[in-house]
């Protein structure tokens, strides 16, 4: 009887906020014996040409994809949230793709500027090129500023750094200017690709307020959601599976692998006992636009 197989729709690689390589990757996923992978790094498509030459070689499916962060809002809920959109199939060649990642890229550098001066000013020096060094690029994300804080005897882990200094609200915390819902939906389905709802259950919201937040989405072009994903309760996936099919989303799930960076969480197994099953894959596939 042939082994059921299983894929893991959401990782990061170095060129964003993970350790591993886009080939450390694709040879992790051969070794965890997958069928697919895809790499969805944040607002970033850079490291996809190496993705997908490492599926060649390896002989294993890779899929394009990326991780988009957006405010949502509605009338449902107090303030805003920010809500976070993978993109799979993209084409990484796409021009509005490539122009609105890099004005994304250049918004972050603003902000990273500012969060610095702030956590200097809070008794905690570091320049932007020392937060650079550490993420070796300019897409340097909070994880960065944590393991620096580490590195400099501010915290004793990144845990701390967060829930003391950089977790929203945070003092040290300086929000990023990010895309609306409906312009990330476009800009994926513009590329070719198709939008997934990341992790919904990490957003804090009750159940009724997930569904209509899917279904709203689902109204402006949302086509997928997370149903699977390395945190979730085995409640929250059958809420997550309950709110996809009632809402009309297909079902999409990954590990959210970060390498070091996030202890604990494996390539396709996620805290151990993730297995995604390659019919994700085909349903999401008959979501691209032909
Ligand atoms: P940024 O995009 O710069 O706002 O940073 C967000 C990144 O920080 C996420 O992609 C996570 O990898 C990481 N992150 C956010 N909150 C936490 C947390 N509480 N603990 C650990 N990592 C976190
Ligand atoms: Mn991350
Ligand atoms: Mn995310
Ligand atoms: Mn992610």
């Amino acid at each position: 009887m042939q082994k059921h197989k299983s894929i893991d729709l959401h990782t990061h690689s170095t060129f964003s906020d993970g350790t591993y390589t886009p080939e450390e990757i694709v040879r992790e996923a051969v070794s965890k014996n997958l069928s697919a992978v895809a790499l969805t790094d944040h607002d970033c498509v850079y490291g996809l040409e190496q993705f997908q030459s490492a599926g060649k070689k390896y002989g294993i499916e890779t899929i394009n994809g990326i991780e988009l962060a957006s405010y949502y809002s509605a009338p449902f809920i107090e303030g805003k949230v920010e809500i976070h959109i993978v993109g799979l199939f993209i084409d990484r060649q796409n021009k509005e793709l490539l122009k609105r990642t890099e004005e994304i890229l250049a918004q972050r550098v603003e902000r990273n500027k500012k969060m610095v001066k702030r956590l200097t000013e809070l008794g905690f020096p570091m320049t932007y090129n020392e937060l650079r060094s550490i993420a070796g690029r300019d897409s340097c994300s909070r994880t960065h500023y944590a393991l620096l804080m580490v590195q400099k005897g501010y915290v004793k882990d990144k845990k701390e750094a967060f829930s003391k200094y950089i977790s929203t609200g945070m003092p040290g915390f300086v929000p990023r200017v990010l895309p609306t819902p409906d312009e990330c939906i476009c800009l994926i389905k513009n590329a070719g690709g198709v939008p997934v709802l990341a992790h919904p259950t990490l957003y804090r919201l009750s159940y009724d307020k997930t569904e209509l937040m899917a279904a709203d989405l689902r109204k402006k072009g949302m086509e997928a959601a997370e149903v699977m994903y390395s945190t979730y309760s085995p409640e929250q996936e059958a809420q997550m599976t309950a709110i996809a099919e009632s809402t009309g989303l297909a079902r999409s799930g990954g590990s959210d692998f970060h390498g070091t960076n996030k202890t604990g969480i494996f390539l396709g197994t996620g805290k151990g006992n993730l297995s995604i099953p390659e019919e994700f894959l085909y349903e999401l596939k008959s979501r691209c636009r032909d």
